[in-house]
């Protein structure tokens, strides 16, 4: 079902990039999160990108892919304390939301001698359940992570409320674009180029309105058991 679920993924997102009059490629991001090494091994067939929400579950995951032919997302709330291991074994760090985990990151991978992509994750709903910085710090922190020279900022992250109606998310997505393109004026040329946004209820939406990463799990491998 895993391969089905996939290419009835892709062919959604593709309607809605056409719809949009979009031509430019969509990563699709497989969250794995809460799903067996056995259902990512049968989607990495299909998909060259992952996302965990856990570093110490995408840790022992990795362990089943020596090869390390997938690109690693870290897609959930990231703890400093969590930071050194993340710089460790995430290729993009999509969760990144205050000054201090910037810094933190920094030292990580200074540390290592890796300059580390991340995306900086805005919580534009500002819903109190979710992590994210806030519109109005964005700005603040673009400006500090421009000068660091461990981290390079690639883009923004950010997640919509889960409102019954699923149109309702699309003014959040539209804000988060016109944020993105804010953006790229403040860093070197071509370095801001992932704007990550849309999950499995609202991703299509999300397409529509600019967003070149979807992260989608449910969709995907069906339900998570927790
Ligand atoms: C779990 C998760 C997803 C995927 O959610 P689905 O609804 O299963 O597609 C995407 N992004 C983040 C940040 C998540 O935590």
């Amino acid at each position: 079902m895993i391969k089905e679920n996939i290419e009835s993924v892709r062919k959604r997102i593709a309607a809605a990039a056409r719809r949009a009059g979009r031509i430019d490629a969509v990563t699709l991001v497989a969250v794995t999160k809460n799903h067996p090494v056995e259902d990512m091994k049968e989607a990495a067939a299909e998909i060259s990108d992952v996302g965990e929400n856990r570093v110490q579950e995408a840790l022992e995951k990795q362990a089943a892919f020596p090869d390390n032919e997938l690109k690693w997302h870290l897609i959930g709330h990231l703890q400093t304390n969590k930071a050194k291991q993340a710089v460790r074994h995430f290729d993009l760090i999509h969760s990144v939301d205050s000054l201090r985990l910037l810094d933190v990151v920094d030292k990580e991978a200074q540390r290592i001698g890796k300059v580390q992509d991340i995306l900086l994750e805005v919580n534009i709903a500002r819903e109190e359940s979710k992590t994210g910085m806030s519109v109005e710090d964005f700005p603040v922190i673009c400006g500090h992570a421009a000068a660091l020279k461990h981290v390079c900022v690639r883009g923004l992250m950010c997640m919509a409320p889960d409102f019954e109606n699923v149109e309702d998310t699309r003014p959040i997505f539209r804000i988060a674009k016109a944020l993105y393109d804010d953006m790229k004026m403040k860093f070197p040329d071509g370095q801001v180029r992932y704007l990550s946004m849309g999950m499995t209820h609202d991703f299509e939406i999300a397409v529509e309105e600019g967003a070149n990463v979807v992260r989608v799990g449910t969709a995907i491998f069906g339900p998570r058991n927790y």
